[in-house]
């Protein structure tokens, strides 16, 4: 049996929810928990006990679930925090701290050997609870490397278990996350969790590029929900990792599009059709070149098939068709079309097509024919 190479941690919980506008109702937030559970990630991020009221309370409810992962606790460095999230009875913690100077300056307005001293101070107090412990960089991009080293350093010395590279405003690119990640990892040899976000659309290139440089862990989010351009898509790492880096990791990918519809419904929003291995689009065919190929063998031009990600294909009629894919549509309606009747029939599509500005639907294609064979 091979190590497993990479973990998912996934925190749609937790920045998920830290999206603005964002809301779970507990109820949601259960389901989402028993869904990430059953597609088989292996820690969920529930949320901030020290928020204390209704979060608190959820998260007690969700440790409770009894899921097959290990449900973790958000906290700051700061042992009041902790305390809470031993009220709630989860096994793990993140512990997060900022360690970039603009942060230790301009938001906690103290030193970097404070900064030290919180995560002695927080990792005892964890350790000696029995908890498993994420020490997180906040800001650890823009951090000074040999300070990150430091605090990684000293988060292993002191017994924690991981140490997550926050890219937390984005701006990472995935050459330098490599070469960073592999500081940290061979400078200090803690396990790294990779947390990136989306500013620059490079959160999945950037996680990917940590767990090429040796981070066992990913912190992930449905659909990239999270903080402004949200976080790196579970349904994007685990696909990416499979087909571009041959870590086939044991999720149950054919619920992906369930989780999509179900996490954009619980947050107000809509599965775009565009999305990167969800969306609607990822399976419709239109233009004629890609519609034949795709008819003749999917492989042609599809990276993957749509039922390992819980979609369909779509053969889809309008401006950009070819004779083919006419033929294949009426054939899903025990309609033979003769070469000479698709001839016919596509400009009369393309025609109708460009007036309405979209494809047509099935029953806009069959107007069309029954109006030229009458007319014929
Ligand atoms: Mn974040």
């Amino acid at each position: 049996m091979t190590e497993r190479k990479v973990f998912i941690d996934d925190t749609t919980l937790r920045d998920g929810e830290q999206t603005a506008g964002v809301v779970f109702s507990n109820h949601e937030k259960i389901t989402i928990a028993r869904m990430l559970a059953e597609i088989g990630v292996d820690q969920i991020e529930a949320g901030i006990p020290a928020m204390g009221g209704d979060e608190k309370e959820v998260i007690k409810k969700i440790v409770d679930l009894d899921l097959p992962c290990s449900i973790l606790a958000w906290n700051r460095a700061v042992i009041d925090d902790i305390k809470h999230s031993l009220d709630t009875g989860v096994k793990a913690i993140a512990v997060s701290i900022a360690v970039s100077d603009i942060h230790i300056q301009h938001k906690l307005r103290t030193s970097r050997e404070w900064v030290i001293d919180a995560i002695k101070k927080s990792v005892d107090f964890a350790k000696s609870h029995d908890l498993y412990v994420s020490v997180n960089g906040e800001d650890a991009s823009r951090a000074d490397i040999e300070f990150l080293i430091e605090v990684a350093r000293t988060a292993k010395e002191h017994g924690a278990d991981r140490f997550r590279f926050c890219d937390t405003i984005g701006l990472m690119e995935p050459f330098k996350t490599y070469e960073i990640i592999k500081t940290i990892i061979d400078e200090t040899g803690i396990d790294v969790e990779m947390h990136t976000h989306n500013d620059l659309g490079l959160a999945t290139a950037n996680a990917l590029a940590g767990v090429k440089a040796g981070a066992k862990w990913v912190n992930t989010t449905v659909m990239g929900l999270g903080e402004r351009a949200g976080n790196a898509p579970i349904e994007e790492v685990v696909m990416a990792l499979k087909l571009t880096m041959g870590i086939d990791l044991p999720i149950k990918t054919s619920m992906f599009r369930e989780l999509a519809e179900y996490v954009a419904k619980a947050s107000s929003r809509t599965v775009p059709v565009w999305k990167a291995v969800v969306g609607a689009n990822v399976f419709a065919h239109e233009s004629g070149i890609h519609a034949d190929g795709v008819l003749k063998d999917p492989k042609t031009y599809e990276a993957f098939s749509p039922e390992e990600v819980g979609l369909e294909r779509q053969i889809l009629i309008g401006k950009h068709s070819g004779t083919h894919a006419l033929v294949a549509k009426f054939r899903e309606y025990g309609i033979e079309l003769s070469r000479e009747e698709a001839n016919q029939l596509l400009p009369l599509v393309r025609k109708t097509a460009i007036e309405l500005k979209r494809a047509l639907f099935d029953k806009e294609l069959m107007l069309i024919y029954k109006q030229m064979k009458e007319g014929s």
